[in-house]
């Protein structure tokens, strides 16, 4: 395995994930910013004025733990090493995670199989997760 395949995180600045996510934001005429350094895990993408932090993560290094994920598989070669980086890496994820939302923003993670697997429907995709959390619906209240 060679260091390039390491990358932490899918590059996500110019790729179409992310012309697709600002696309979506700017359609709701709200402000983003990208790699935003005071929430832990610097999110790929947020949304101050609905407290909506993106990550889009690569399935291998993130350890994507889902039955259709064909990318986060563990190395045969040094496996244990790589068994204990992933659950490290993951815990982490997951501390990063509750420490946002314990300030009271969501986190959205977009799954790096999940967008290859969506190439012609990305923008439908990315309107999916983003819609009930930055629609104005989402500041009503649900029993209204
Ligand atoms: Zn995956």
């Amino acid at each position: 395995m060679k260091k390039k395949e390491l990358n932490k995180r899918l590059k996500v600045k110019g790729t179409k994930i992310e012309v697709e996510i600002r696309k979506v934001i700017r359609s709701f005429q709200m402000k983003y910013y990208c790699n935003y350094s005071k929430l832990e895990g610097k999110p790929d993408i947020v949304i101050p004025k609905k407290k909506v932090a993106i990550f889009v993560n690569g399935c291998f290094w993130h350890h994507h733990l889902s039955s259709y994920c064909k990318i986060a598989r563990i190395p045969r070669k040094n496996h244990e090493y790589w068994e204990t980086k992933f659950t490290n890496n993951r815990k982490r994820d997951f501390r990063n995670y509750t420490k946002i939302t314990k300030k009271g923003w969501k986190v959205v993670i977009m799954w790096e199989c999940e967008i290859n697997s969506r190439k012609n429907t990305l923008g439908l995709y990315v309107m999916d997760k983003l819609y009930h959390l930055i629609s104005d619906e989402s500041d009503k209240n649900v029993y209204d």
